[in-house]
C-alpha cells in the first residue's frame, strides 16, 4: 500500500517528505529523539521511518509513564493492596510488573485492585466506601500530575491516600544528552506535556546544549513539520526552540495547572525503570499533604526493585538504543497479551506500539 494514502492530506505528506530528502543533512547519521509514546505511535502506525532519508532515524526515548516506573514503586502499591487497601490505578498500569509481581497478579491473589479513568473516580469510590482504605496509585507526566494535585489541595476523603510517582520530562531529556554514545542531533517534544508546562523548560537545550528542540504535536503531518523543522536546524547550524504546535501550546504553558503542581508537590529526585536517578524529575507530596501519603499510612517503602528481568531489553528501548524488534525475545516469549518488560505493557510503550503497527518496522530487521 502508498503509505501516503493513510496520511489525511497525502499531497502535503508527499510534499514535506521531499523537503525532508532535500534539506537531510549528507552524512552518515542523523538522529533525532522525541520522548512520547503518543508520538512514538504516529511514527509507527504512519510508518514515518520508512518516508525518511536512509542516514535519519528518529529515536523513541522514555516518554511511557508506565515504562518508567521503577519496580520498587510498583512493588509499594502491590504491598499495600496485598495489606488489604483498595489499591486504584489507570488501566495500564494494572499489568506493568514490578519485582515479582504486577498489581494484576496481586489481584489474582485476592487483592483488590480496580481500574480507574481518572483520580475522580478513586475520590467516588472512596467516598461510597467509607469503610475501605483505598490507595490511587498516581502515574504519569506533567499531563496527569495536575488533576492528582487538584484533589490532594481541595482535601480528598479521609480514607483516601496516594502513592504519588509521577515524573517530569525535560530532566529526562537532559539525561539523555548525557549519554556519550547515543549522540543525538535534535529533539522533539511532547506536545501535550507542553500544554502543561510551556515553552521554557526546554529553553535549555538549545540554549546550553546546542540542541534543536522542536514543540511537536500529535498528527502525522505535524511529526514530519517536525523532522523537518529540526532537519532545517541541523542544516544551518543553528539549535533554536521552535513550536510547530503552535495550536495548543502557549509559551507559558497552563499557569494553572502549574500552579496546581507546585502547590502540591515538591520536585525531587526520582528513580526511572532502566535509567537511574535522575536529579529533580520526580514529584513528591509537599509536607503539608504527607497526611495523604500512602507510604506513612500504611507503613511501606521499598528502596529497591528488579527493574528489568532476565533477557528484557527495555532498559535500551527506553532510550532509544535499541529498536523493540531488536530484542531477542521481542514477539516471541514477550507480547502484548503476556509482557515481560514494560514497555509492551502499555498503549505508550515502545516495544507494544512496535508489537501493534508490525507492518511498519522501516529498515530494522528483526532479531532471528
Ligand atoms: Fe522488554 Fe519485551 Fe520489549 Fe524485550 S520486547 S525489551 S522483553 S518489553
Amino acid at each position: 500500500m502508498n503509505l501516503y494514502e493513510t496520511f489525511r492530506d497525502p499531497k502535503l505528506a508527499k510534499r514535506i517528505v521531499e523537503k525532508i530528502q532535500e534539506t537531510a543533512p549528507k552524512r552518515d547519521s542523523v538522529k533525532i529523539c522525541h520522548v512520547c509514546g503518543t508520538h512514538e505511535w504516529t511514527i509507527s502506525h504512519y510508518g514515518i521511518r520508512s518516508l525518511l532519508p536512509e542516514n535519519v532515524d528518529v529515536i523513541a526515548g522514555p516518554g511511557c509513564p508506565v515504562c518508567i516506573v521503577p519496580a520498587a514503586e510498583v512493588d509499594e502499591a502491590v504491598d499495600v493492596a496485598l495489606k488489604g487497601a483498595v489499591l486504584t490505578c489507570f488501566g495500564d498500569v494494572v499489568r506493568v510488573p514490578g519485582s515479582s509481581m504486577s498489581p494484576l497478579h496481586a489481584r489474582a491473589r485476592g487483592a483488590d485492585v480496580r481500574v480507574v479513568y481518572s483520580v475522580m473516580d478513586a475520590v467516588r469510590m472512596a467516598e461510597r466506601e467509607p469503610d475501605r482504605e483505598f490507595v490511587f496509585f498516581a502515574i504519569g507526566f506533567e499531563t496527569t500530575a495536575p488533576s492528582t494535585a487538584a484533589e490532594i489541595i481541595k482535601g480528598p476523603p479521609r480514607n483516601l491516600s496516594f502513592l504519588v510517582s509521577h515524573r517530569l520530562i525535560p530532566p529526562a531529556m537532559e539525561l539523555m544528552l548525557g549519554i556519550g554514545d547515543l549522540q543525538i542531533d535534535a529533539f522533539i517534544a511532547p506536545g501535550h506535556v507542553s500544554t502543561i508546562i510551556g515553552l521554557e523548560p526546554y529553553e535549555i537545550f538549545p540554549r546550553i546544549y546546542r540542541m534543536p528542540t522542536i514543540v511537536a504535536g500529535f498528527e502525522p503531518i505535524d511529526v514530519l513539520l517536525a523532522i523537518y523543522m529540526a532537519l532545517r536546524q541541523i542544516k544551518d547550524r543553528v539549535a533554536a526552540l521552535e513550536n510547530e504546535y503552535g495550536r495548543a501550546v502557549r509559551r507559558d504553558g497552563n499557569p494553572k495547572a502549574k500552579d496546581l503542581m507546585k502547590r502540591a508537590f515538591n520536585v525531587v529526585s526520582g528513580d526511572w525503570r532502566g535509567l537511574g536517578r535522575i536529579p529533580d524529575s520526580k514529584l513528591a507530596l509537599r509536607d503539608e499533604y504527607l497526611r495523604h501519603d500512602a507510604h506513612e499510612r500504611h507503613n511501606v517503602r521499598i528502596r529497591s526493585g528488579r527493574d528489568i528481568p532476565p533477557g528484557c531489553q527495555c532498559h535500551l528501548v527506553i532510550i532509544g538504543k535499541i529498536k523493540p524488534i531488536e530484542c531477542p525475545l521481542f514477539m516471541k516469549a514477550c507480547t502484548p497479551q503476556k509482557p515481560i518488560g514494560s514497555c509492551m505493557v502499555s498503549v505508550e510503550g515502545t516495544c507494544r506500539i512496535w508489537a501493534m503497527t508490525r507492518q511498519h518496522y522501516g529498515r530494522v530487521q528483526p532479531k532471528p
